[in-house]
């Protein structure tokens, strides 16, 4: 059967059906449509303001790619400058390879690039030490909770070596549902009780952070990626399939089936739920001493590479509770083989 003509030029064939409105759309159209809801986040979120210096968290996987070329197709219109910032874990086999993507964008795209790293920021550590470290303690599943308050601090590190005003980053729909679910599965109300909203506008010092990508599906970024010819990494970290977030995606998936509306559902009862000011738990993650979001006060007990005794927590903090980390962040988590391709979307 013949593709349909597409909804909103009716001059070319429909390629793709919109996942959640079924409307039938060109490519180009698509696109379109793409950016003008981002646009209409970011305006209608006040989220960046005309003049900011945006620092985009750069991955090199779909969601952040996608986000700088779009954001980045929308500068002259929001009166914003790019930068991206680059972390590096120090994760052998996966990152390099991810940086390797994000370094070709910045020379394709111009944009000026920032790496920053764990090994360099930490005192040495990097993921794959975090990980030898705590093999064998019952702590050995537990990289991601250690990485997100890790990699949150990296980010704001570098985004402030730039001279950022605003951080943003590219998780998208599925991602804050999923994080919704988690919260409530680990019964997290502090995290529930600050809701979701579009970002946070910047407690404690910390600089403010969006999420332009929020509204928009997994599905409609892996499509747009695909038709904008996005150049990304989608090989799976090596410490992702121990993450919980695994847990609460295969769950959102089954609760989608049944569900089409699960995921937005869920982003903005996150919203909802979101406690006045005064009455929220404090932030967790943010060090009990320098009060600075995301200290690595997440790192008690691990061994410095080669010795036996635990590493002193850094000068002037306390040595933590060996769960301190829990609820950071938990990053670039997501399974490939699970994530929806372009071919995986019924497509015209
Ligand atoms: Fe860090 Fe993401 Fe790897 Fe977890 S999956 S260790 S958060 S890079």
């Amino acid at each position: 059967m013949p593709a349909p003509p597409c909804a909103s030029c009716h001059a070319s064939r429909a390629a793709l059906r919109r996942p959640r409105s079924g409307q039938a759309l060109c490519g180009a159209c698509f696109c379109a449509a793409f950016e003008a809801e981002v646009l209409h986040t970011v305006l209608a979120g006040r989220l960046l303001p005309p003049g900011a210096v945006v620092a985009v968290g750069a991955s090199g996987g779909k969601d952040s790619t996608v986000l700088a070329h779009v954001l980045r197709a929308l500068t002259p219109r929001l009166g914003i400058s790019l930068q991206l910032v680059a972390v590096d874990e120090g994760i052998g086999g996966y990152r390099d390879a991810a940086l390797a993507a994000v370094r070709r964008q910045a020379a394709r795209w111009e944009l000026p690039l920032t790496v920053v790293a764990y090994e360099d920021l930490f005192g040495g550590w990097t993921m794959d030490a975090v990980a030898r470290s705590t093999a064998g303690s019952g702590r050995s599943r537990s990289c991601c909770t250690f990485c997100g308050v890790l990699r949150r601090r990296a980010l704001e590190e570098g985004a402030r070596r730039v001279g950022a005003t605003h951080i943003v980053t590219g998780h998208n729909a599925d991602d804050m549902a999923e994080t919704v679910l988690m919260n409530f599965l680990r019964g997290d109300a502090g995290r529930l009780a600050r809701g979701g909203g579009l970002g946070s506008p910047g407690e404690g010092g910390a600089l403010p952070r969006c999420r332009p990508l929020q509204f928009a599906s997994q599905k409609e970024v892996v499509l747009y990626a695909h038709f904008r010819r996005l150049d990304y990494f989608s090989e799976e970290c090596v410490y992702a399939p121990e993450a919980f977030r695994g847990h609460a995606r295969d769950l959102l998936k089954r609760l989608e089936a049944a569900r089409p509306s699960a995921v937005l559902d869920l982003v903005h009862s996150a919203e909802r739920l979101a406690l006045a000011p005064a009455a929220r738990p404090p932030r967790p993650g943010a060090c009990s001493r320098c009060g600075r979001p995301g200290q690595p006060r997440a790192l008690p007990g691990l061994r410095t590479p080669g010795r036996a005794e635990p590493r002193p927590a850094p000068p002037g903090h306390r040595q933590g509770s060996p769960g301190a980390g829990r609820g950071g962040d938990a990053g670039d988590t997501r399974d490939p083989a699970r994530v929806p391709t372009s071919k995986a979307i019924p497509t015209f």
